[in-house]
């Protein structure tokens, strides 16, 4: 077993185990505005709450262009422009419930966007603007878009779908290009329709805000609904496990497309008051680091795929910068490899906190929080107010030690409201009576942590035993000339299946005999003896979603001769 990192300093959270016995959902509503005649709605919580009080004037966001350029704006602006674009959108013809598309890069239209939507009501979509047309067109059809704010060259990338989205009655456009015939408006002009004194729609608690299509790592991308009462959870996650605290300068690098960007990107921590930071540009070693110093960035929330790729860059190139004012780390969206926990410990001088979530869950549900030792390979353990567990296929909690499938108790705040016109499928998560079944398996050990194992699918089964190719893919990115690795199982006449691994090499490294045989035998004294890969391949990438997660169905089907399945999640 790892040896466990101690906490470095104090966190908002004090004594895990008190605050998680003790922990109940209406203890924190007085922290909400709505429980003092406020209107029940996120964008207010987020946003116009700080506009009315002593954070009116404070930065809500800085925005970074790709050339560095910076855009920065305050709640008090915020409260207006996501005013104004909220009741533009009514004047154009949205009402409550519609969904409303945002297909835009990170700018600043993107994050008013957003919570305007939100604002009057309508259920926002925030698309990750390296989708194609088909992914665009997909879940504009999914989920009957009658609206789509974008930016000129993005909706030129449509061009060939225009047609086909029957449901879309306005795009509307940002920047002051030429418009193109058609169905569309500028940003500019909902703005001034606009009313800077519209105030939020009151909604209920189940009412859904947001639309997020999940990342495809499994199959085609659902579409799940979170409704406004999630902000109850995403305030706690932001508080106990992002660690924010009234004076820090927040950075979360995921793209609001996927659910970690809005819940703990743009949400949580607005509902705090935090001033964010966003970039627009896509991961670049020194441009990130530059970013931490630039803003003083205190807190820094990121994912496995990133701290690998700046591992990879090499420690040089990160003590160019300063990054001294980093106090908090977190990492979510995939299983967060020890080696990387301990790198960060040495080279960022801080600890990285691993949390588990779904697009589906809304907001963290297990985690490794401040006042807690790590173990690193960890996902923690669960946040106050959640009850996880792991249950067989009867619903029984199993043992200590013991793999099974990772579940919730139904009913925490963030709990998806629904998937889009797809009950069955909502309705599969909870199929053993009295838990949501996430379709993770992990084990909890003695002390109550979480390890995760992998998903359902792609767990192992080799000479008789299960085995996750998580494990099996931290052991070989301890290998120094390994810098990313994906694990499957291929089918073996005799043992069932076997490991299979694909590598890619860190820089000064080539691929040859001697490395692969070097390699097994550097697992093999590692892992049981079962676990080490029979084959290995070099790649020069691997395939991955487009929010960055090793997407093992390929690596399998490709390997299989098999169709490859949905692809529009594939980065490319
Ligand atoms: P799809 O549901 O479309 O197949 P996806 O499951 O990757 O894609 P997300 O909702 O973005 O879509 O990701 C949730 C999944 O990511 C979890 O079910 C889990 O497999 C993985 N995950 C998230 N956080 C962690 C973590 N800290 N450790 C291990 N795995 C994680
Ligand atoms: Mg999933």
């Amino acid at each position: 077993m790892d040896a466990r990192i101690s906490p470095l300093g104090p966190g908002n959270l004090t004594d895990y185990a008190t605050t998680y016995r003790e922990f109940s959902w209406a203890s924190v509503e007085k922290d909400f505005a709505w429980s003092n005649g406020g209107r029940y709605n996120v964008a207010a919580e987020a946003i116009d709450r700080h506009a009315e009080n002593l954070r009116r004037n404070k930065i809500a966001l800085y925005s970074v262009q790709a050339d560095g350029g910076v855009r920065k704006f305050t709640f008090g602006e915020m409260a207006d422009l996501t005013s104004r674009f909220a009741s533009g959108l009514e004047k154009l013809g949205a009402v409550k419930g519609d969904r409303v598309l945002v297909y835009l890069d990170r700018i600043p239209e993107l994050y008013i966007s957003v919570v305007g939507i939100a604002k009057m009501g309508g259920i926002a979509g925030p698309l990750f603007s390296a989708l194609g047309p088909e992914a665009v067109k997909d879940r504009a059809l999914d989920c009957s878009a009658s609206i789509i704010v974008t930016s000129p060259y993005l909706y030129q990338r449509l061009e060939p779908v225009l047609d086909e989205l029957l449901d879309v009655k306005k795009f509307i456009i940002v920047g002051d290009d030429e418009l193109p015939e058609g169905k569309t408006v500028r940003f500019d002009e909902a703005l001034e329709l606009g009313d800077p004194r519209y105030l939020a729609m009151n909604m209920a608690p189940t009412d859904p805000y947001i639309i997020h299509y999940t990342s495809g790592s499994t199959g085609k991308p659902k579409g799940v609904m979170l409704g406004h009462r999630a902000m109850v959870q995403q305030f706690v996650g932001c508080k106990y496990v992002v660690d924010l605290r009234e004076d820090d300068t927040y950075w979360c690098t995921a793209d609001p497309g996927w659910v970690t960007g809005t819940s703990v990107g743009i949400f949580g921590p607005w509902y705090l008051g935090t001033t964010l930071v966003s970039y627009e540009g896509r991961f670049d070693a020194r441009a990130w680091c530059s970013i931490i110093e630039r803003f003083k960035v205190n807190v820094w929330f990121t994912a496995p795929t990133a701290l690998r790729m700046l591992m990879r860059a090499g420690d040089d190139v990160i003590r160019e910068f300063d990054l001294s004012e980093l106090r908090h780390i977190c990492s979510a969206g995939e299983p967060l490899n020890p080696e990387v926990v301990r790198w960060g410990l040495e080279v960022l001088g801080t600890r990285i906190h691993d949390n588990w979530w779904q697009t589906e869950t809304g907001a963290p549900c297990i985690a490794n929080f401040r006042c807690m030792d790590i173990k690193p390979g960890s996902m923690g353990r669960p946040v106050p107010g959640v009850v996880a567990s792991i249950v067989d296929e009867n619903g029984q909690e199993v043992p200590p030690g013991t793999y099974g499938f990772l579940a919730l108790r139904p009913g925490w705040p963030s709990m998806m409201t629904g998937i889009w016109r797809n009950t069955p499928k909502f309705r599969e998560y909870f199929e053993i009576p009295g838990w949501y079944i996430s379709g993770d398996l992990a084990y909890v050990d003695e002390d109550g942590y979480f390890w995760f194992m992998g998903r359902a699918d792609d767990v192992i089964k080799t000479s008789g035993e299960r085995l996750g190719p998580f494990e099996v893919e931290s052991t070989l990115i301890e290998h120094p000339a390994v810098a990313e690795a994906g694990v499957i199982g291929k089918p073996d006449e005799l043992r069932g299946e076997i490991v299979k691994a694909f590598i890619t090499l860190r820089p000064g490294f080539t691929p040859s005999d001697g490395l692969r045989d070097e390699i097994t035998n550097f697992v093999k004294t590692r892992l049981a003896y079962y676990a080490y890969p029979r084959e290995i391949e070099f790649v020069e990438s691997l395939p991955k979603t487009r929010s960055g997660k090793i997407m093992r169905r390929v690596l399998k089907a490709r390997e299989l001769g098999q169709p490859l399945g949905d692809l529009t999640m594939l980065d490319d």
